[in-house]
């Protein structure tokens, strides 16, 4: 990345990367850039570092303090005229130097995406709001007794009555029926904005605002619909055999309830796989930073600045966070030796990596992972590696004879793990899709369509509730489910690239990166130094040799 390191000082002196003078629209563009990155970084550094403050203390201060940062810089990127100059600059076409035009399409994407209408953003806003504290405030009920989810979870993982099963899985589903109607409002809501800023629906929209396209996220889905297909139908069926015997029926006789969460996002427990023995006795911060040093990413820096383990109104899930695109990286966490967390640091530090091996000559503007679902694809990297037996058994010190022991049902658990998750969001984008394209349609049938499609579980019979609106996503997190499996698919491309390529190994069989300096001089400088400098699909193809692409995720989770 050196070479932009030049381009940066040419730029100083206003002259293009070619070394030609910059034009006048360049030039309008390149004092834009900086009077804009000086008003905007002490901003987000002082957000960032309220949220930090209010994850680890609790303090509504510091809350409070964290959204009347967010409001501002929600205020610099809602500035009317400011977009009418860079959409004019954007359509001029005389932006040519690469820098400012990368720079130009990351601004005029932040810009675009905050141009709601203020009245039209405050109902949405509102409404959301709405949904969501509902969300969290509904309890359903088995039997009129209100129910937690805990214990709803409870049910769906241990009991063994189907009749107790399905009140159980009914009671999960009554908070669709709920929100379902402030739901497809909302979705019309967007819509509306989304219209009135030219795009079809709030899909697309949020898709382009992301430098994502449906046709592209179409093949891509339909890619790992197809090598998926005979794989999932063999294994699903294996699972429901086992699943049916444990309640005394026929496998044609399962239905939704019989899984072991609401949605069959997860893998029902029916594999005997307990890792945390293993853990019990070490200490997974130290095993996390003697692994990342190995590969020659350190993280002591890091972990410095981190905040690890439980204590009193602290967030009790796990993040990681930049705070100020400079290095100051911190991850936040809830450290107990087992291998849940285990997982989650390595996945933690995958985050954190990324973002510390940035190259700090770019521009500010591109000092960020290329895409979100790219800095997951690190952490999904990483955080696979606390149930590989090759790498347990390296840094656990164990026998051959336990690795053997952990291989047997490790390999089995991914693969009916990933599979699971693959067809699941699957539903999810398409039935996404479908609903902003036509939100007055029978959703709850397009719901059921796709469930049976995608993941063979049987509707049951004259379903009305809006079972799809017990996702809380749709409200939360919109247009955003699909990230997650990109994550995935990227994650086992570089896999396919480091095992074939860097380490020039003949399979993944038994691979598990401990020492291999090789690895990480690879993600550093093709992934991670790279940044935000090329659209997510032009690092993918610069990092691997091609486009993102479904196959290596069935290549390393269908045997
Ligand atoms: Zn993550």
């Amino acid at each position: 990345m050196r070479n932009w390191y030049i381009a940066m000082g040419l730029l100083a002196m206003g002259l293009t990367t070619q070394g030609y003078a910059l034009n006048a629209k360049e030039t309008q563009l390149k004092d834009f850039v900086a009077a804009h990155v000086e008003k905007i970084k002490p901003l987000e550094k002082q957000a960032n570092l309220a949220w930090w403050e209010a994850a680890v203390t609790g303090d509504p201060k510091a809350y409070d303090r964290n959204s009347e940062m967010t409001l501002q810089l929600r205020q610099v990127y809602s500035n009317a005229s400011e977009f009418a100059m860079l959409k004019e600059l954007k359509e001029s076409g005389q932006i040519t130097d690469p820098l400012l035009g990368r720079q130009l399409t990351v601004l005029y994407n932040a810009y675009l995406s905050n141009q709601i209408e203020p009245d039209l953003l405050k109902q949405i806003v509102e409404l959301g709001t709405h949904i969501e504290k509902n969300f969290s405030t509904f309890r359903g009920s088995i039997d009129g007794k209100r129910v937690t989810d805990n214990e709803i979870t409870d049910i769906l993982k241990n009991e063994t009555d189907s009749a107790k099963r399905q009140s159980a899985w009914q009671a999960s589903k009554q908070v669709g029926a709920a929100v379902g109607a402030d739901l497809v409002r909302l979705v019309k809501l967007r819509n509306e904005a989304a219209r009135k800023l030219g795009f079809d629906n709030y899909h697309t929209m949020a898709l382009a605002t992301g430098e994502q396209d449906v046709k592209d996220l179409d093949k891509i889905f339909n890619e790992l619909y197809e090598l998926t297909n005979k794989p999932f139908a063999a294994l699903k069926e294996d699972l429901d055999r086992t699943l049916a015997r444990k309640h005394g029926l026929t496998p044609d006789k399962l239905m939704p309830w019989h899984y072991h969460d609401p949605f069959f996002q997860e893998t029902p427990m029916v594999y005997d796989l307990d890792l945390d023995a293993y853990y019990k006795d070490k200490d997974v911060k130290a095993l996390a930073e003697r692994f990342y040093a190995g590969i020659g990413l350190p993280v002591d820096e890091i972990l410095a600045k981190s905040d690890l383990y439980e204590k009193e109104g602290k967030n009790p899930h796990a993040f990681c966070t930049h705070i100020d695109r400079e290095g100051d990286v911190r991850v936040l966490c809830n450290l107990k030796n087992d291998e849940y967390w285990m997982e989650t640091i390595l996945h933690e530090l995958g985050h954190g990596v990324y973002d510390k091996y940035l190259d700090y000559d770019t521009p500010y503007l591109l000092r960020s992972p290329a895409h979100s679902f790219t800095t997951e694809a690190t952490a999904m990297f990483f955080g696979r590696l606390s149930r590989n037996p090759a790498w347990m058994q390296g840094m656990l010190d164990l026998s051959k004879k336990q690795r053997a022991e952990i291989e047997k049902v490790s390999d089995k658990y991914a693969q009916l793990k990933q599979l699971i998750f693959a067809r699941w969001d699957m539903v999810m984008y398409y039935f996404e899709k479908g609903l902003y394209a036509n939100p007055d349609q029978d959703l709850t049938k397009l719901w059921w369509d796709l469930v049976e499609k995608y993941q063979l579980v049987k509707r049951p019979a004259g379903r009305t509730n809006p079972d799809w609106a017990a996702k809380i996503h749709f409200a939360a997190a919109p247009c955003y489910y699909h990230n997650y499996m990109l994550g995935e698919m990227l994650a086992s491309q570089w896999q396919h690239t480091l095992v074939t390529k860097v380490l020039a190994l003949k399979s993944d069989k038994g691979v598990s990166y401990i020492g291999k300096k090789k690895a990480g001089r690879y993600l550093r400088e093709k992934v991670f130094d790279a940044g935000a400098l090329y659209p997510w699909n032009e690092m993918i193809r610069r990092s691997t040799g091609e486009p993102l692409t479904a196959k290596y995720f069935v290549q390393q989770f269908v045997k």
